[in-house]
C-alpha cells in the first residue's frame, strides 16, 4: 500500500500560535515518522500582545501534560475569573462577565429565568452575585476547583493572565523536548506545485530550502502562505466591528493583582487592564475613523494605574476571518487565520480551537477535501459566534457621548445576532448553538449587564413556587459569598502555587 502519511509538518512563525501548534503537534504526532519543524525570524519578531485568556486554555495545558504550577512560574501568570466591564451600558455602570454559570437550574428551569421572574416581583441583587467566579473575583480571592468539591466550588472556572512571550518560550522548550526542530530565518520565497498549487517548500534568506507535506501558517497578520502565496481571501467585518487600532503599554501594579480583566469604555474606544503577577498590561482599542492616534494615546496614559514602563506601542488590524482557514496543504492558525478584537480575550482560544480541529481532521498526503471542508466549516462557525458576541457589547451601549458609540448603537448587525436578541427580548430565551464558545450564562451576563431586560420570562418558570424559589436564590447567593470568603487571597494562592505547597485546591485550603 502506498505510504501517504504526513512526514513533514512545517510551521511558519514562532509567536503564540506557532509554538502552541508546535507543542501540540509534536505531542500528537509522536509516532516515529512525522517531523515538526518551526521557522521563525527574530528580526521580524512577534506581535507581543495577547495576555488574557479564557478557561479552555486550562484544558490545552492539561492535554499537553503541563504542570500548571510550572506554567505559572514560567509565564508571570495570574489567575482570571472573568471580565469586569465598566461603562459599556451607560457611563459609570459596571457589570461582571464571570467564567462559569450563574447559580444552577432548579427542577429543569434555567436559573436566569427564575432570576428574571424574581426580579419582576422585587428588587434583587445583581445577577453576578449568583456566580461563584464573580463572588470570588470581587473579593480578590481565588481557589482552584477541587475534584472532591461539591458545588459551588466545583463551579469555579478560571483562565490566566500571562506574558505571551514567556508562554511561547515555555512551549518552545516543551516542543523541543518532543523533538520539534526550530530554524531561525526569514522566509523569502514560497514554491508551489504546478498541478494543484500546493505549497512544496519555503526558502529562507540564507538560501536554505525547507520542504514539507503540511504547512501551518502562523506568520501573523501578513498570512505569508495562506494569503501572500495562496491568495485565499479575507472576509472583512469592519462594518460591524469598526475598531482597527490599539495602543498598548505596560505599567506597575498598583497593588496585589486582581483575579480578573477590566475593560473600560471611554468616549473614543475602550481600555483593557490585565494584571499579571508583577506588572499590568494595558491597551486602548479604537477606530481610526472616530479617534485619532494622539487622542487614543492620551486616554491610555491618563488612565494608567501605575508608573508607565516603556513607551506606548501602536498596532493596526482589520477584524475579520480568512475565507478558508485551510487551503490546499496550508492550515492557518492565529492572526493569519483572522482576528476578532480582544474584548473577550478569544484569539488564543481560536488558535487552540484550530489545533484541536486539525488533530480531529488530521490529513494524509491526499488531503481529502472532505476533511478540509469540515475543518473550514467548524472554524467559520466559531469565528462567527465570537464575532456576534463581541458585536453585542458594542451595539448594546447606551452611552450617547460620542459619534463612535452612537455609530455602534445604530449600525446594522448580523441576522444571526438579531435573531438571538429578538428571542431574548421576548421571554429571556437564550440558547447555545452547536459548538458555540460562549455559554448561555455569558450572553445573559452581557445582555443584563448592558440593560437589555426582556419583557417577560419563560412561562415554564411559573411551574415553581415563587416563594420557595426566592428562598433558594438567596441560599445560593449566601453560599457563594461564604465560599468566596473562605478562599485564600489571589496573591496568597499564587504564592502557594509557586512554592509548590500541597494545599492547592479550595477543599484543601
Ligand atoms: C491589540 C491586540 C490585543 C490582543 N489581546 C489578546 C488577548 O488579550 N488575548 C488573546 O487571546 N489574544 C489577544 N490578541 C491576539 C494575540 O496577540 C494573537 O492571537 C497571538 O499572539 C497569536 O499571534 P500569532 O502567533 O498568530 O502572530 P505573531 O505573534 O505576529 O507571530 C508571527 C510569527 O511569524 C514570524 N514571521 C512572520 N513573517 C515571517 C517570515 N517572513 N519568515 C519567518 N518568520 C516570519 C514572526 O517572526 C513571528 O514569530 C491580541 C491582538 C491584538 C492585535
Amino acid at each position: 500500500m502506498e505510504d501517504r502519511r504526513i512526514r513533514d509538518i512545517v510551521i511558519v512563525g514562532g509567536g503564540t500560535a506557532g509554538w502552541m501548534a508546535a507543542a501540540a503537534l509534536s505531542r500528537f504526532t509522536n509516532n516515529g515518522y512525522t517531523r515538526v519543524t518551526l521557522v521563525e525570524s527574530a528580526a521580524i519578531g512577534t506581535i507581543g500582545v495577547g495576555e488574557a485568556t479564557i478557561p479552555p486554555l486550562v484544558t490545552f495545558n492539561t492535554m499537553l501534560g503541563i504542570n500548571e504550577n510550572d506554567f505559572l512560574a514560567a509565564t508571570q501568570a495570574s489567575f482570571k475569573l472573568g471580565i469586569e466591564f465598566v461603562g459599556w451600558g451607560r457611563p459609570g455602570e459596571r457589570y461582571f462577565h464571570p467564567f462559569g454559570a450563574h447559580g444552577h437550574e432548579l427542577h429543569g428551569v434555567a436559573f436566569h429565568q427564575l432570576y428574571l421572574r424574581e426580579r419582576q416581583r422585587r428588587a434583587t441583587p445583581d445577577i453576578s452575585a449568583y456566580a461563584m467566579s464573580a463572588a470570588a473575583a470581587y473579593r480578590g480571592r481565588f481557589a482552584r476547583p477541587s475534584r472532591e468539591a461539591k458545588p459551588p466550588l466545583s463551579s469555579i472556572f478560571y483562565a490566566f493572565h500571562f506574558d505571551a512571550g514567556l508562554y511561547a518560550r515555555f512551549l518552545r522548550g516543551y516542543a523541543e523536548r518532543n523533538r520539534a526542530t526550530r530554524i531561525e530565518g526569514k522566509v523569502v520565497d514560497v514554491a508551489r506545485r504546478g498541478e494543484d498549487g500546493f505549497v512544496e517548500s519555503i526558502t529562507l534568506d540564507d538560501g536554505r530550502t525547507i520542504a514539507g507535506d503540511l504547512f501551518i501558517d502562523c506568520s501573523g497578520f501578513r498570512g505569508l502562505l495562506i494569503e501572500q502565496a495562496l491568495g485565499t481571501g479575507y472576509e472583512d467585518w469592519s462594518h460591524w466591528l469598526p475598531a482597527d487600532r490599539a495602543v498598548t503599554v505596560q505599567c506597575d501594579l498598583p497593588g496585589p493583582p486582581d483575579p480578573f480583566t477590566r475593560a473600560t469604555a471611554h468616549p473614543g474606544g475602550w481600555q483593557w487592564r490585565i494584571p499579571l503577577r508583577e506588572r499590568m498590561g494595558n491597551g486602548f482599542v479604537y477606530s481610526s475613523a472616530f479617534t485619532s492616534d494622539d487622542e487614543a494615546r492620551e486616554t491610555l496614559v491618563a488612565n494608567l494605574e501605575g508608573a508607565m514602563r516603556g513607551e506606548p506601542r501602536a498596532l493596526s488590524f482589520t477584524t475579520g476571518r480568512r475565507k478558508q482557514a485551510w487551503t490546499a496543504n496550508v492550515v492557518s492558525l492565529g492572526l493569519s487565520s483572522g482576528f476578532v478584537e480582544p474584548l473577550e480575550s478569544t484569539s488564543i482560544h481560536m488558535v487552540q480551537a484550530g489545533i484541536a480541529q486539525l488533530i480531529a481532521m488530521f490529513p494524509d498526503r491526499r488531503f481529502d477535501p472532505i476533511e478540509r471542508d469540515r475543518y473550514n466549516a467548524v472554524i467559520q462557525d466559531i469565528y462567527e459566534d465570537v464575532r456576534d458576541f463581541i458585536i453585542l457589547h458594542y451595539h448594546a451601549n447606551q452611552r450617547g457621548d460620542s459619534p463612535f458609540w452612537e455609530h455602534c448603537r445604530t449600525m446594522t448587525i448580523p441576522d444571526s445576532l438579531a435573531t438571538k436578541l429578538a428571542l431574548w427580548r421576548g421571554k429571556g430565551r437564550s440558547f447555545r448553538d452547536n459548538a458555540e464558545l460562549f455559554a448561555t450564562s455569558s450572553w445573559v451576563a452581557v445582555m443584563l449587564g448592558q440593560n437589555i431586560w426582556p419583557e417577560g420570562y419563560d412561562p415554564i418558570a411559573d411551574s415553581l413556587d415563587p416563594d420557595k424559589v426566592a428562598i433558594e436564590l438567596e441560599r445560593i447567593r449566601q453560599r457563594y459569598a461564604e465560599t468566596a470568603e473562605a478562599m485564600p487571597s489571589h496573591a496568597e494562592f499564587i504564592a502557594r502555587c509557586l512554592d509548590n505547597r500541597p494545599a492547592m485546591t479550595a477543599a484543601a485550603s
